[in-house]
């Protein structure tokens, strides 16, 4: 199908190397196209060429609106903010884009101060520090955290950023099977005995890694039940939020706060700002001592231009509207709507017939397409009809997983929503994905 709708040749599953340049080609060609505004429920996507028969590529300059159904943006406080913006605006031109200096060399403005107080009020936790980066977070923080004699029990799903974090840290890696905790027990009794003091283990630390929502699956984190089984075997718990902080539980405060899990409980929380708080960098949240000892030794804080201060205030401005700081409802109002969408849509989904992979409340929800060929068909077969949606797969994904990841945002409107829903229904149709059979009431 996705032949006829694209005059693709069929995709070569004998050649690995070869079948991999072919899709990375492809999917170039399918989405890799450039926005030219804010990726609020709407953008818009620029068409840098058409493709002619794949014999000559056409340069166009095209603006498409679009329904962005891709973006992380989970709070909708990516676009123009009320109340984050103008402060946006005001540390702009009070600081700078940049700080032009790594935190231990004068790159610590009262905003990165006011940050990390800020993040770790929201965290619950009594200290965190900030990067530049979410992914140098993981990656920079866990050589740091632990090393040669060390062992990493990390989720099979666990994002790039962990696994190359775990690689450089010189720690033995282990894995256990995507958010299975009895994998998880089973893996840690294979280490050690339990009960044996950690003095008498041959381990110089153990840290299991998960995340909180799994951004490949819409996934919720089994959290009481690996921390159960970390505590019982001593081991220290490192939980990513990047997908999960601000987009999850009563006030916002992610996976902890949805599961009920007592923050004091996770000994090292991370997250990113790039997503739900709309802005960029990263955090680590922990004691006093951990983020003291951090800020003593980690690369990342000494060597790396700190977050700039534009992004950081719009993260403590974020923070204030999520929490009613601002002295309005806005905060609680997209909590209880980006919970409303994702949950609608997800069941929307269902009904008609995809197989839609993550659990209720997660605003990520992937529509398994399975065989890669489908995925210009799908992704393209949208775009027509403006709607942007992303589709993963391999190296992000196994081979044969291929899928669409919708984000769901709290900006989505009513129509937003059921728009999504008739393009990605009509074009499902098409490219034959529905493999469940319908509800009768679609919408
Ligand atoms: N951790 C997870 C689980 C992620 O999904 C991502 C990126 N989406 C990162 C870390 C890296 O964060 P950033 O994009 O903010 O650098």
């Amino acid at each position: 199908r996705s032949t006829n709708l694209q005059g693709y040749a069929p995709i070569c599953f004998g050649n690995e190397d070869f079948y991999t340049r072919r899709l990375y080609l492809r999917i170039q060609d399918c989405f890799e196209r450039p926005i030219s505004s804010a990726p609020d429920a709407w953008f818009d996507v620029v068409e840098r060429y058409s493709n002619d028969n794949n014999k000559t590529l056409k340069r166009t300059t095209k603006i498409t609106k679009c329904l962005n159904l891709g973006s992380y943006n989970y709070l909708g406080f990516a676009a123009s903010d009320e109340y984050c913006t103008p402060r946006v605006i005001e540390s702009l031109k009070k600081f700078s884009p940049s700080n032009c200096s790594a935190r231990a060399d004068g790159g610590t403005t009262t905003l990165h101060n006011e940050l990390e107080k800020s993040i770790a009020n929201f965290i619950r936790k009594p200290a965190a520090i900030v990067f530049g980066m979410g992914y140098v977070t993981n990656s920079a923080i866990l050589p740091v955290l632990i090393g040669k004699g060390g062992l990493i029990i990390s989720d099979s799903l666990n994002h790039n950023s962990i696994v190359n974090g775990a690689r450089g840290s010189g720690a033995t890696i282990r894995v256990f099977l995507h958010n299975t905790p009895s994998h998880l027990e089973e893996v840690l009794r294979e280490q050690i005995v339990e009960g044996q003091p950690r003095t008498h283990r041959p381990w110089k630390k153990i840290i299991v890694i998960v995340e909180g929502i799994y951004s490949m699956e819409g996934e919720l984190c089994k959290l009481p039940e690996i921390i159960a089984i970390s505590k019982k075997y001593k081991a220290y718990t490192y939980l990513d939020e990047a997908h999960s902080i601000g987009a999850v539980g009563k006030t916002g405060r992610g996976v902890c706060e949805l599961l009920g899990v007592d923050p004091a409980d996770v000994d090292i929380l991370m997250g990113t700002f790039t997503k739900s708080f709309g802005s960029c960098g990263g955090y680590i949240a922990g004691s006093q001592e951990l983020i003291q000892y951090l800020k003593y030794t980690c690369p990342a804080h000494l060597y790396a231009t700190s977050i700039s201060p534009p992004a950081a205030e719009q993260i403590i401005s974020a923070i204030k509207v999520i929490l009613g700081e601002d002295g309005s409802t806005r905060g609680a109002k997209k909590l209880a709507q980006i919970r409303e969408n994702s949950n609608f849509f997800r069941s929307e989904l269902q009904k008609m017939g995809f197989e839609v992979l993550g659990d209720h409340d997660s605003p990520v929800m992937p529509i398994m397409l399975y065989n890669p060929a489908k995925i210009p068909a799908f992704s393209r077969g949208c775009l027509e009809q403006n709607v942007a949606v992303v589709t993963v797969a391999f190296p992000a994904t196994p081979l044969l997983l291929a899928r669409a990841r919708i984000c769901i945002s709290a900006s989505h409107s009513k129509e937003d929503l059921i728009k999504g829903l008739e393009v990605i229904s009509q074009v499902g149709d098409l490219v034959g994905i529905k493999y469940f059979p319908a509800e009768p009431n679609k919408p």
